[in-house]
């Protein structure tokens, strides 16, 4: 593989910093206070053609890596806005193209990449298995050319903001199996004129991230829009994994940069006790350790990143990235609201918005726990602990 292009990166950056400058804070704040979806920034993005960065060039895409990926989600949070209004699609890009059909991608993919249709939604967490995904209960059953979908999903994000949901569901009831990683199934339910019910109701969170319980009754799926071999569903799941956490890290470091730059803009600039708040330890070391933090984490995606372009092994990397991602923004989230007084409190300065919203990465899309988990059993050969 050729080394990375860093001027390739450096356009790529600055393309994004561009389309960001026409959504400014007061956009993301007002939305933030009425709770919208930010419908023309994502507008925006996807005529660029950004949110097709994954889809190959054969199917009208970008053809990017997970790194140019990353590198895009990074940039709008570091702007101060919020990818969470529209990762999915490269989230789950990587189900579809390496276990999807050539007639599935041929249908879908051009689309998508045309930005007329939108595949925001990915539905798998449920109330009564939480991080246990084997565990989920809600069942398709097969009826002759089609598929009937009863059950109950949590936390379902930007439903009502997409044209497509991915879904995970039992095709084989738990019980019924020996290996519990069988018997699940990935679909591409069109909600675009469901057949059967599907209520969608949406669920108030501590940030504007329009997620929703869902409940399906009967609800039909054809067949042809199972993704890959009924029952192997955790598996293509799985394999999306490892590019789920380098997206989600990146989108963390954004964060954490936005924090640093925040907080020492002002730390340089509001004089307290007649010098610069910066000049105290107190206010500097916080904000300085939190940097060295965010770059490192940085350094730890770009390399996960790089062998997951590459073709190679990166659970490990790919799953400390997050963690020490998630952990960097958060602390930057902290020293930068310490920073401003009473003024990180107050709406106008976007500090808590921010710190609102990086809260989410130590827990969603996985929680820190199972990536401690996977660095303890995969990585370090420690007995598995659940
Ligand atoms: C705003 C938001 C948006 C989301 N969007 C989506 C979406 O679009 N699609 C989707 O499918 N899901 C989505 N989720 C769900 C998210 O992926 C889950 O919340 C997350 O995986 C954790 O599951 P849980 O909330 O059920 O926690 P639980 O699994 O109940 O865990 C609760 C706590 O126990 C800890 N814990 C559990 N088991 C262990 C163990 N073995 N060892 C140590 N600690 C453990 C966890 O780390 C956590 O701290 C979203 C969540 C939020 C909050």
């Amino acid at each position: 593989m050729a080394a990375r292009n860093h001027d390739d990166d450096r356009s790529l950056r600055d393309a994004i910093r561009q389309l960001c400058r026409d959504f400014p804070d007061a956009y993301w704040r007002n939305l933030d206070r009425r709770e919208e979806y930010p419908k023309d920034f994502v507008d925006a993005l996807g005529s660029a053609g950004y949110l097709a960065a994954l889809i190959p060039e054969t199917y009208g895409g970008s053809g990017l890596g997970i790194a140019e990926a990353g590198i895009i989600l990074e940039e709008i949070n570091r702007s101060g806005g919020n990818s969470g209004a529209c990762h999915a699609q490269m989230y789950v890009m990587g189900t579809l193209l390496r276990h999807a059909s050539e007639e599935q991608k041929r249908r879908y993919l051009p689309p998508i990449a045309r930005n007329e249709l939108r595949l925001q939604a990915f539905a798998i967490t449920e109330p009564n298995s939480g991080s246990e995904t084997t565990r989920i209960e809600t069942r398709a059953v097969r009826r002759g050319d089609r598929y009937i979908v009863n059950g109950q999903k949590i936390f379902i994000s930007r439903v009502k903001q997409s044209d497509l949901l991915l879904l995970l569901a039992r095709t084989t009831p738990y019980e019924e199996m020996q290996d519990k990683t069988q018997g699940l199934s990935v679909f591409l339910l069109d909600l675009r004129g469901i057949k059967g019910k599907l209520q969608i109701q949406p669920l108030e969170t501590m940030m504007n991230h329009h997620t929703n319980a869902l409940y399906f009754e009967d609800v039909e799926i054809p067949a042809e829009n199972r993704i890959g071999e009924e029952g192997l569903g955790f598996r293509y799941i799985l394999d999306g994994w490892n590019a789920e956490r380098i997206l989600i890290a990146s989108e963390a470091i954004g964060d954490g940069y936005w924090f640093i730059d925040r907080a020492a803009a002002y730390a340089k600039e509001r004089v307290v006790f007649g010098k610069p708040i910066g000049a105290n330890q107190g206010v500097q070391f916080p904000i300085a350790k939190a940097y060295a933090h965010v770059a490192g984490a940085d350094l730890m995606r770009m390399e996960a990143a790089r062998k997951f372009d590459a073709g190679e092994k990166c659970g490990a990397e790919a799953n400390m990235a997050k963690l020490l991602a998630s952990e960097a923004s958060w602390e930057a989230a902290n020293a930068c609201m310490d920073t401003h007084g009473g003024y990180g409190l107050a709406r106008d300065y976007d500090v808590e918005r921010k710190f609102r919203e990086t809260r989410l990465y130590t827990i969603a899309p996985v929680s820190n726990s199972l990536i401690l988990a996977y660095i303890g059993h995969h990585v370090l050969g420690l007995p598995r602990s659940y």
